[in-house]
């Protein structure tokens, strides 16, 4: 197996002259019959592993996935790379699926798509058994495990097929890197001796943005009118808050759906697909929605309020950006987004789990108010090496206006140590500001050395900075109802050896500040208005065939075009994505395209 070979079959099919982190060394041990592991970020080409190989092996592949919705779209995908694929899901007619069975039997099929339900199906076990079939990929692998957040039962049956089938090599991907998922994986499929390759699962073309508006509307509107042709996600707590959210966009004019499990089902589908189909630009959203969407095109995610926790807010807002280009995670949040969270937790009666719930939620009021690098603070909360800064969020690019917070900082710690670590933050507030209420008379604050030594200052500063003092390690919270504070190897340097702190103040506008940035590493090379155009282009043959527009050319390739204005075959055929097929497809009409732009 040359590595050419490889590379002439990543363009001819696939339209990329270069693979991605770990890719290469994923098919070439799929080529030589081992069992695989992969474990790649979203967006990171886990469907490139395998469909590749299947390619140049001989014989079927067979594919399990768990969303039905998502089969479609991939194997119009590969349809359009001129690749044959199938599937087989409830979702065909009695019709199409005797017909897809005769395209199996006869050898037109090169990858073959199933859920694992369709392995309770004794009439289609018989069916396969008699197929050259000699690989089976896994995609979504963590659904085996009981630990990750998709537990689906039916994996469990994916090892009965390995007898029925013969000799076989099983390659499973997923995006989670847990180690108890990935152990799972390897114990629950029974991959034999597997190559493992987990890669770095830092997402580059995101913009990680916090932001605390006064008036989120105000905000999200603004940033819309400058995003006008762009596709994204407004996640909301609510569905009550999905539906203001919604009504006001759309009296705005927006291009604007809307999703929640409170509509009835035909609606949900209906509105998924306006979005997926680019018929509505935007869609305002619970967390109900999103999985099975692999939209590549959308360009920010932004959430109205906080999510519940890190690994939500991670995986929601990675939703963003699969194609490689920039996007922007932008999360809006107030201090009531806090108080709702706890509400919601407060809900449930088991004890063990609301500490547990309320762990969690810290970790993401930790992210909103850290004022180090957000990137960072994703990175090594999911267990990765991080640099200190990526110049790439919205702390970094605010650093100008870092304040030293030192000195106010000091009195809260020795407040705290002062009171023994005893107390949460009200009592320390209100000790700090010399309060005379009732909680204050009680304990007695005012016979402590802090008692007052920030009467100046506003309570919400104070609030803030210890939030900020929290989510940056020189306080820790501790219990859970009635959360204390307490002091850390941290806080003694600040308390001691006069350790610095810094804080983020008056952010101007970091959106504007990334734009700007983005202009200044990347000076746009592309011509806007060509890109802009055939994005229309594609939107109208999406139109046409049927299609959503990012399975004709991703966002990246349209880019690609608005660069390279390619005038001949040859020279559409340089453009990334751009592969045989779909240069017979398409290359007539967006060569004419672009001619008549550019004349
Ligand atoms: P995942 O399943 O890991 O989330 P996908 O397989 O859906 O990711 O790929 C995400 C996007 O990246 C797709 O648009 C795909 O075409 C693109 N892609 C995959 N491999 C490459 C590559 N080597 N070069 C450029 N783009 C790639
Ligand atoms: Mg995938």
């Amino acid at each position: 197996m040359t590595e050419n070979l490889l590379k002439e079959n990543l363009k001819k099919y696939f339209g990329y002259e270069s693979f991605r982190a770990g890719q290469e060394e994923i098919i070439k041990n799929i080529l030589a019959g081992k069992d695989v592991l992969g474990v790649l970020p979203t967006g990171g080409g886990k469907s490139i592993c395998y469909q590749l190989p299947a390619l140049i092996m001989d014989g079927i592949t067979l594919v399990i996935s768990p969303l039905i919705s998502l089969m479609k779209d991939q194997v119009d995908a590969l349809n359009e790379n001129g690749i044959s694929a199938s599937f087989i899901n409830s979702t065909l007619t009695r019709d199409g699926y005797k017909k897809t069975l005769s395209d199996i039997s006869r050898g037109h099929v090169k990858l073959l798509y199933i859920s694992p339900e369709r392995l309770e199906n004794d009439f289609f076990i018989e069916f396969i058994k008699d197929l050259n079939i000699n690989f089976v990929a896994v995609d979504e692998a963590h659904c085996i495990s009981q630990w990750g957040h998709d537990f689906r039962p039916s994996y469990k049956l994916i090892p009965s097929i390995y007898d029925v089938l013969g000799e076989i090599s099983v390659a499973a991907f997923t995006a989670t890197a847990t180690k108890e998922v990935r152990n799972d994986i390897i114990k629950n499929l029974e991959l034999k001796e597997p190559f493992i390759k987990v890669t770095g699962f830092d997402r580059e073309n995101l913009t990680y943005i916090v932001e605390k508006p006064k008036d989120k509307l105000r905000f999200l509107k603004n940033y819309l009118k400058d995003h006008e042709d762009e596709s994204g996600i407004i996640y909301a707590s609510t569905r009550k808050k999905v539906d203001e959210v919604y009504k006001s966009l759309k009296k705005m004019g927006l291009d604007v759906g809307k999703y929640h499990a409170g509509l009835d089902e035909k609606t949900r589908i209906k509105n998924q697909d306006d979005f997926i189909y680019e018929r509505k630009k935007i869609i305002v959203a619970t967390n109900a929605f999103g999985m099975g969407i692999d939209k590549s095109n959308v360009r920010y995610v932004i959430h109205y309020n906080m999510p519940k926790d890190m690994e939500s807010y991670y995986q929601e807002a990675g939703r963003a950006g699969r194609d490689g280009e920039d996007a922007d995670c932008i999360l809006l949040y107030s201090s009531q987004d806090i108080i709702i969270n706890k509400f919601l937790i407060n809900q449930t009666n088991n004890f063990a789990f609301k500490k547990y719930q309320l762990e969690k939620l810290q970790t993401i009021i930790n992210y909103v108010n850290t004022s180090n690098c957000l990137r960072g603070f994703i990175l090594t909360y999911f267990g990765s090496e991080a640099m200190a800064h990526c110049d790439n969020c919205s702390n970094c690019l605010s650093e100008v206006d870092k304040t030293d917070a030192t000195i106010d900082s000091q009195k809260i710690l020795s407040c705290i140590y002062r009171l023994e670590q005893r107390y949460g933050s009200k009592t320390i507030v209100d000790c700090l500001k010399g309060s005379q209420n009732k909680n204050a008379r009680e304990k007695n604050l005012s016979d402590v050395s802090t008692f007052g030594i920030m009467k100046e200052n506003d309570e919400k500063y104070i609030k803030d900075l210890i939030g900020t003092l929290i989510a940056d390690g020189y306080i820790r919270v501790s219990g859970g109802q009635y959360p204390i504070l307490k002091l850390t190897e941290k806080s003694k340097k600040v308390l001691f050896d006069n350790e610095k702190v810094f804080v983020l103040e008056n952010k101007t506008d970091p959106i504007k500040e990334i734009e700007r940035s983005h202009r200044n590493i990347d000076p746009t090379d592309y011509d806007d208005r060509l890109f802009n155009h055939l994005k229309k282009v594609r939107l109208s043959l999406s139109k046409d065939r049927n299609i959503p527009p990012f399975i004709i050319f991703s966002d990246a390739s349209l880019k690609d075009m608005a660069t390279l204005k390619p005038q001949t075959e040859e020279e559409f055929l340089e453009v990334k994505g751009v592969g045989d097929k779909k240069l017979v497809q398409y290359g007539d009409i967006f060569i004419a395209e672009i001619s008549e732009f550019l004349a």
